[in-house]
């Protein structure tokens, strides 16, 4: 919902609360259909993009400020997975850290799947290994094909994220 404003409002909190190091390119992208979306549901576009935090975080903790950051720009929970919503922020990748639990997955196990996070994810950490694949960002981003019409730079949000942000 309204995503240029929300990734703004969104990373400006997060800066504020932790500090962000680096920014991907900032993509929109189609939305994905799941198994439970409804059909003929025409569902907006994203923006999507990876960052990096500054310092080292305990997981357990950046999740809860991640989740209220979310609750502040007004998300709802609840909500089904395929619904709009004003902003998602997920926790990708901790170094070497591999966590499977009920409450929290890391390494975000859509990273092989969605070119939309592993693709900014690579352009941040292209030579860092995924500590469950064994294999660099880059290789993974570069199993998607070049040329995707469901993703497209958007430079002057990226622009402006990065104005904002001093990086
Ligand atoms: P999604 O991110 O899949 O669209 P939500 O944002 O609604 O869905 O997340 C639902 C739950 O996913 C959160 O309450 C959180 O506890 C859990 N979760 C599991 N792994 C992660 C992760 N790596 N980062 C953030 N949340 C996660
Ligand atoms: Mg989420």
């Amino acid at each position: 919902m309204n995503p240029e404003h929300n990734l703004l409002q969104g990373l400006a909190a997060l800066h504020d609360a932790i500090g962000i190091h680096a920014i991907s390119t900032v993509y929109r992208t189609r939305a994905v259909a799941g198994p439970d979306t409804p059909p003929d549901l025409r569902l907006p576009d994203f923006l999507n993009g990876a960052l990096q935090l500054q310092g080292e975080q305990d997981p357990w903790e950046l999740r809860d400020t991640l989740k209220q950051i979310e609750k502040k720009l007004g998300r709802q929970s609840g909500q089904p997975g395929w619904a709009p919503r004003p902003l998602d922020l997920d926790i990708a990748l901790m170094g070497t850290l591999c966590l499977e639990n009920e409450r929290l997955t890391i390494p975000d196990p859509d990273i092989p799947w969605r070119p939309f996070l592993a693709r900014p994810l690579a352009e941040l950490a292209p030579t860092l290994r995924h500590p469950v694949l064994n294999q660099t960002l880059h290789t993974i981003a570069a199993r998607f094909p070049p040329t995707d019409t469901e993703m497209a730079p958007v430079l002057p949000i990226t622009v402006r994220l990065q104005n904002m942000l001093s990086l």
